[in-house]
C-alpha cells in the first residue's frame, strides 16, 4: 500500500475536525433536557481535572468553568475522597489534602458544576491509606504469609474483605452524598489488591475457609485447587463490593445516584485485578473506562476494539465514557507535559468510532504547559454536533472474534499477553488492515449474538463444555468457524483435554501429546512475554504453499519435490510467486480427516547461522499448517500455525494477508463492507433507524505502530461499497460529516457505492436508506 504524503504540512496546521461543518441536529428524545432516561444515559461528553494536593491553593474555578463550557462537557469527575479528601471530612483518619486547610473544594466544584447544568461524579480512590490509619485499625490491612502488611510506597493496602470496605467506605460515601449531592460516584482503585499478592489476613483466612472449606493457597499455582478457588472467590468478592458500593450510594443519594467503579480496557489488566467485565457490565448503569492511551504495539485501533468489546457485554444502549490523557502518558510519562494533540485526538476519535464517549483528563488544575488546553475542544465540539449518530446504534458485522475473561485467567495464567492477547491482537490488526468489520463476542453470549456468520477463535485454549456446546449450536445454525493454535484443547480450568473439543468440526486430531500449561512462573527466570522464541534456532521455520489437494486422496507425501504449478486454494491468493511463507513458530503433528484441504504444510527449522548452513534439511512434511473443510452452509478453517500471534509481534504483511484471506474464504459473501484505497483505515459500520453510519479512521502515519503521532497524513480517494439492508433503496447522496461535504452514491445490486475524496484524521459517512 502506498501513502500519498503531499499536502501534509497544511493538513497538520488545520485538523479536519476543526473545520467540520455544523449540521442541524434533530436531537432524539433521550438527549439532555429530557427526563425519560436517567442522567447517566444522557451524559455523552466528560471532563476530569484530577486534583493534586497542591491544587486547593491554586484551583481557579472560574477558569475551569469556562473550560467546561468551551469543551462542551455534560459531566465532570471531581475528586472527593479515599486516599485524599478534598473536603473537611468528619472522619478523623480520612486524610485531607495537604493544602486543603479547611476548604471544601469538592463541594465548591460540585456546586459550580451543578450551577452550570453539569452532572457530577464524585471520584474516590480507595485502596490504601497512611500510617496513622494503619495503626488505628491494624486488622483492616492486607498481609502477606508472614503477617506483614502489604505496602505501596509510604501507604498501606487495605484488605477487600475487611471493615474498611464494609463500614468505613460506605460511611464516607454517605457523608459525601449528603454534604454535596453529587449525581453519582466512581472509584479509581475500588477492586483492592491485585492477583500478584495473596492476602493472609484474618478476614481472608476465615472467609475463604467458610466458602471453600480449605486454607488459603500457599502460593500462586494454577494447578492447585485452593488457588483456583481463590481466584474465583476473589472475583466474587469484587462483584459483591461493587454491589455494596452501588447500594450505599443509591440509598444515600437517591435512585439515580449510582456508583460505578473504573474498569480497564485491557482484559488481562482486568483479570489481574479480579474485575469481571461481563459481570460488572450486567450491574453497571454506565461503564467508566480508565484506558487513557495506546500501547506501543497495539495502535489506535485498540480503542475502537475496546469500545466494541465493552458494548458487546454492556449493551449498545448504555454509555461507556473513557478517561483520555491530555498529558504525555507513554512512552515516557509526564503528568504535566502536553501530549501531542494529534496523538490525544486520534485516541479520542478511535474510541468514538467503537462507541466510546470522550472524557478529557488532566492531572493538576494548573499547568505551565498550556498547549494541552487546546487539545480536546475540536473533538468535543464535533461530538456534540453529531451526537445523534454516535449513540444508540447497532453494529453491523458478520465476523466475530470469541473472547472470555475465564480464558485469560485459566489458559493465559501468568502469560496471557503471549497466549491470549497477542493472537487476538493479530486478528484485530489483520481485520482492520483488510477493512473487514468485526465484533468481539463473549464466549457466554454466543447464543444471543445476532448477525455473526463467522466466529474466530484466536488461540482460545480454555473452553467449558457449555461454551463448546454453544459453538456447536452456532455451527448447526449455519455458522462458520476459524480457529487457531490450541483453541479448545483445554477445559475452563486450563486442564488438558484428550484432544480438541471441536476437532471433529475442523477435521483434525492432534497426534502429539497435549502440552500441560505452566502452573506458575513465580520464582522462575524472568521471561519477557513473546520474546522468548525470537532468536531461538527452532524459530527458523516456514510454511509451504501447496497446490490444492485433499488429505488421504492425493498427498502431500513427505519427500515430494516442491511443485510450482497447479491450482492453489483461494486462501493463498496473492502469493503466486512464492512457494514459502515465513512462519517462525512450531507445529504439532495432526491427522487430517479425509476430504479436508491442506493448503499449507510445515517446514521444520534449519540453521540461520553461519549462512553456509542455512539450507532446508527437510523441505517438505505432511504436518498441516492450515486445514480447510466445508459441511452444508458452514466452512471450517483450522490454523494450528500461530500466525495471528506472530502477526501481532512481527507485523509481517504476509501474515496479515494470510489471516485476511482465510477470514474472507470462511466468511463467503457475508462481509458487508468493502473499502478500497491507500492507507490503513479502521472501519466501523453501524445501523440506526433509516440509515447506516460508517466511521473511517485514518491510521496512516509515521507513528501508526508507536506513539506519539505528531503529524496527520491525509489519504484518498477512498472507494466505499456497502451492503444495503434488505428492502432498503439507498439515497443518491451520502453525508460526510467531518469534511462537511456530500458524496454521490451509485447502486450496484445490493450494494451502494460512493467515494470519499480525502480523509485526514477520520470521516463519518451517514448513509440514508
Ligand atoms: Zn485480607
Amino acid at each position: 500500500m502506498t501513502t500519498p504524503i503531499g499536502n501534509t504540512r497544511r493538513a497538520f496546521v488545520r485538523t479536519s475536525i476543526t473545520g467540520a461543518v455544523a449540521l442541524a441536529v434533530d436531537a432524539p428524545a433521550q438527549q439532555r433536557g429530557s427526563t425519560t432516561l436517567p442522567w447517566y444515559r444522557r451524559a455523552y461528553r466528560w471532563g476530569q481535572t484530577n486534583i493534586t494536593e497542591k491544587d486547593p491553593v491554586r484551583y481557579d474555578i472560574g477558569w475551569w468553568r469556562a473550560f467546561w463550557k468551551k469543551t462542551e462537557v455534560q459531566a465532570v469527575i471531581i475528586n472527593a475522597g479515599g486516599i485524599v479528601a478534598y473536603y473537611p471530612s468528619k472522619f478523623p483518619l480520612h486524610h485531607r489534602a495537604e493544602f486543603l486547610n479547611n476548604r471544601d473544594l469538592f463541594g465548591e466544584l460540585t456546586k459550580a458544576a451543578h450551577d452550570d447544568g453539569l452532572f457530577v461524579m464524585a471520584r474516590m480512590d480507595s485502596n490504601r491509606v497512611s500510617e496513622d490509619f494503619f495503626k488505628a485499625h491494624p486488622d483492616w490491612f492486607a498481609r502477606n504469609s508472614k503477617g506483614e502488611p502489604y505496602r505501596a510506597a509510604d501507604k498501606y493496602i487495605t484488605c477487600i474483605n475487611s471493615p474498611y470496605y464494609e463500614e468505613y467506605l460506605p460511611g464516607v460515601l454517605r457523608e459525601i452524598a449528603e454534604r454535596s449531592k453529587p449525581d453519582g460516584f466512581t472509584d479509581n482503585s475500588w477492586a483492592g489488591m491485585g492477583r500478584e499478592s495473596i492476602c493472609y489476613c484474618d478476614h481472608c483466612a476465615r472467609r475463604f475457609r467458610e466458602k471453600a472449606s480449605m486454607a488459603l493457597p500457599a502460593e500462586a499455582n494454577w494447578d492447585d485447587p485452593a488457588y483456583r478457588k481463590w481466584i474465583l472467590w476473589s472475583y466474587e468478592r469484587r462483584t459483591e463490593v461493587w454491589e455494596l458500593n452501588n447500594r450505599t450510594s443509591v440509598a444515600a443519594g437517591g435512585p439515580d445516584c449510582i456508583w460505578s467503579g473504573m474498569m480497564s480496557g485491557s482484559v488481562t489488566s482486568l483479570a489481574r485485578s479480579f474485575r469481571d467485565l461481563r459481570e460488572v457490565s450486567k450491574r453497571a448503569g454506565i461503564l467508566m473506562l480508565d484506558h487513557q492511551r495506546r500501547d506501543d504495539d497495539t495502535g489506535f485501533q485498540q480503542n475502537g476494539d475496546t469500545g466494541k468489546r465493552v458494548h458487546g457485554v454492556l449493551g449498545w444502549d448504555k454509555l461507556a465514557p473513557e478517561s483520555m490523557a491530555m498529558y504525555q502518558s507513554g512512552p515516557g510519562y509526564y503528568r504535566v507535559a502536553s501530549k501531542p494533540a494529534p496523538e490525544a485526538r486520534m485516541w479520542m476519535i478511535s474510541g468514538m468510532a467503537g462507541g466510546i464517549q470522550p472524557w478529557w483528563h488532566y492531572v493538576a488544575a494548573y499547568h505551565e504547559d498550556r498547549r494541552m488546553y487546546r487539545t480536546p475542544e475540536p473533538v468535543m465540539r464535533w461530538t456534540k454536533q453529531n451526537e445523534q449518530y454516535l449513540v444508540n446504534r447497532t453494529p453491523v458485522a458478520s465476523v466475530g472474534i470469541l473472547w472470555s475473561q475465564r480464558n485469560t485467567d485459566f489458559f493465559g495464567r501468568d502469560e496471557a499477553g503471549d497466549l491470549v492477547d497477542a493472537p487476538y491482537t493479530g486478528f484485530m490488526h489483520a481485520l482492520v488492515r483488510a477493512r473487514i468489520p468485526y465484533l468481539p463476542v463473549h464466549a457466554d453470549d454466543l447464543g444471543t449474538t445476532r448477525g455473526i456468520s463467522v466466529l474466530i477463535l484466536p488461540n482460545v485454549g480454555a473452553l467449558s463444555d457449555a461454551q463448546v456446546e454453544s459453538i456447536r449450536k452456532f455451527v448447526a445454525g449455519g455458522g462458520s468457524l476459524l480457529a487457531t493454535g490450541v483453541s479448545g484443547l483445554y477445559n475452563e480450568w486450563g486442564d488438558a483435554r484428550a484432544n480438541y473439543a471441536l476437532g471433529d468440526l475442523f477435521g483434525v486430531r492432534r497426534l502429539d501429546p497435549v502440552p500441560k500449561l505452566r502452573a506458575t512462573t513465580r520464582g522462575g527466570p524472568g521471561r519477557r512475554e513473546g520474546a522468548a522464541d525470537r532468536f531461538a534456532p527452532e524459530g527458523h521455520t516456514y510454511l509451504r504453499l501447496i497446490p490444492e489437494m485433499r488429505a488421504g486422496v492425493d498427498g502431500p507425501k513427505a519427500g515430494d519435490e516442491p511443485r510450482v504449478s497447479g491450482q492453489r486454494h483461494a486462501v493463498l491468493k496473492g502469493f503466486d510467486e512464492t512457494d514459502l511463507l515465513p512462519y517462525g513458530g512450531t507445529l504439532a503433528r495432526h491427522e487430517v480427516a479425509s476430504g479436508a484441504v491442506v493448503p499449507l504444510t510445515f517446514v521444520p527449522p534449519f540453521p540461520t547461522y553461519p549462512p553456509e548452513t542455512s539450507w532446508m534439511r527437510e523441505p517438505k512434511t505432511s504436518i498441516p499448517g492450515l486445514v480447510l473443510s466445508e459441511r452444508g452452509k458452514s466452512r471450517f478453517a483450522f490454523l494450528p500455525a500461530d500466525v495471528d500471534r506472530r502477526y501481532a509481534r512481527e507485523h509481517l504483511p504476509d501474515h496479515g494477508d494470510l489471516l485476511a484471506n482465510v477470514v474472507r474464504w470462511t466468511a463467503g459473501e457475508t462481509i458487508p463492507l468493502h473499502v478500497q484505497g491507500p492507507g490503513m483505515i479502521d472501519c466501523h459500520l453501524y445501523q440506526q433507524p433509516g440509515r447506516l453510519v460508517l466511521h473511517l479512521v485514518n491510521l496512516t502515519s509515521a507513528a501508526t505502530w508507536r506513539a506519539p503521532i505528531d503529524e496527520l497524513i491525509a489519504v484518498g480517494p477512498i472507494k466505499v461499497s456497502v451492503n444495503l439492508p434488505t428492502g432498503a433503496a439507498g439515497a443518491n447522496a451520502t453525508q460526510l460529516l467531518v469534511s462537511g461535504t456530500t458524496a454521490r452514491t451509485s447502486r450496484r445490486g445490493r450494494t451502494l457505492e460512493f467515494e470519499v475524496p480525502s480523509i485526514l484524521d477520520h470521516e463519518m459517512a451517514v448513509i440514508a436508506l
